[in-house]
């Protein structure tokens, strides 16, 4: 962990029910800048709700989430349930937590340039010109500047991903989310979308990263933090958090895991 370096995202003590289904029960997180966190767990823990709850996306139902010292408003109805205290702040926060999906979630009227250009030009206002500037920029770090003018449905999954990855670079975001980046795609891509992740880690982004490659939470996140059922039941370096495999619930997701990938 970058202990010494800034606290970049912090969030505590998050809570989220759907009904009676008490779905995040108090997690809480410090990444500090260029941390690059792993957050692993089974299907239906909450992983997802987590990413959710920090851009707002999905109102928690109690605890605080604070990007770069700047505390998110929220306030209490009558009815107990949380709402946006202030919601240009969550437009501009949302605009500085770069979100990339599993299922790219690209604007499928709109080319590679445009997707882009979009938010840099509707949102933070900049210039036509500078927004094209840096689009090829970032199209050309991953891997695609001859692609600009093309739509989505003609580029594959992976090269999908690694747009929307520049999509989100665009808005020169201070934490990048990821949720399950590379799940939906066939396995030969995984490994295209996985070399841009690690470049960006190695520039120091600030990165959280849902997912299911094991290689990646090992091998280039400083910390990883399992959750089960809602809870944090581990949380450390890859070395603390893998190498005993201390906890008899993360034994059992990281051997099904091996199973699946024998597979
Ligand atoms: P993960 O991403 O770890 O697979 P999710 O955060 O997507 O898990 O979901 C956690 C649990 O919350 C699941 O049981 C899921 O069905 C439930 N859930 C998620 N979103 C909603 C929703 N909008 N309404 C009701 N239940 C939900
Ligand atoms: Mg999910």
């Amino acid at each position: 962990m970058n202990a010494v370096a800034p606290v970049a995202l912090s969030v505590r003590n998050i809570h989220k029910s759907f009904g009676d289904h008490h779905v995040l029960k108090g997690i809480s997180l410090d990444a500090h800048e260029g941390d690059v966190i792993s957050i692993l767990g089974a299907s239906g823990s909450g992983k997802s709700t987590f990413l959710r709850c920090l851009n707002l996306l999905e109102m928690p139902d109690d605890g605080t989430v604070a990007l770069a010292g700047e505390a998110l408003k929220m306030k209490r109805r009558r009815d107990g349930k949380l709402q946006p205290g202030d919601r240009r702040q969550v437009d501009r926060v949302r605009s500085q937590l770069g979100m990339v999906f599993q299922n790219f979630n690209l604007w499928s009227h709109m080319t590679v340039l445009q997707n882009l250009i979009e938010g840099p030009m509707r949102v933070q206002k900049r210039s036509r010109a500078e927004a094209v500037e840096e689009a090829e920029a970032l199209l050309a770090k991953v891997g695609l500047a001859d692609k600009r003018g093309h739509y989505p449905a003609h580029l594959s999954g992976g090269q999908q991903q690694r747009v929307a990855i520049a999509r989100a670079l665009a808005m020169h975001p201070k934490v990048m989310l990821f949720d399950e980046p590379t799940s939906a795609l066939d396995p030969e891509l995984v490994g295209e979308v996985l070399r841009v992740m690690r470049t960006l880690a190695d520039e120091g982004r600030t990165m959280l990263v849902v997912t299911h490659e094991m290689g990646f939470a090992k091998h280039v996140s400083n910390r990883v933090m399992f959750l089960d059922q809602g809870q944090v039941d581990s949380d450390g370096t890859p070395a603390e958090v893998f190498g005993e495999l201390k906890s008899e619930r993360f034994r059992q997701f990281v051997s099904s895991h091996q199973d699946r990938n024998a597979h």
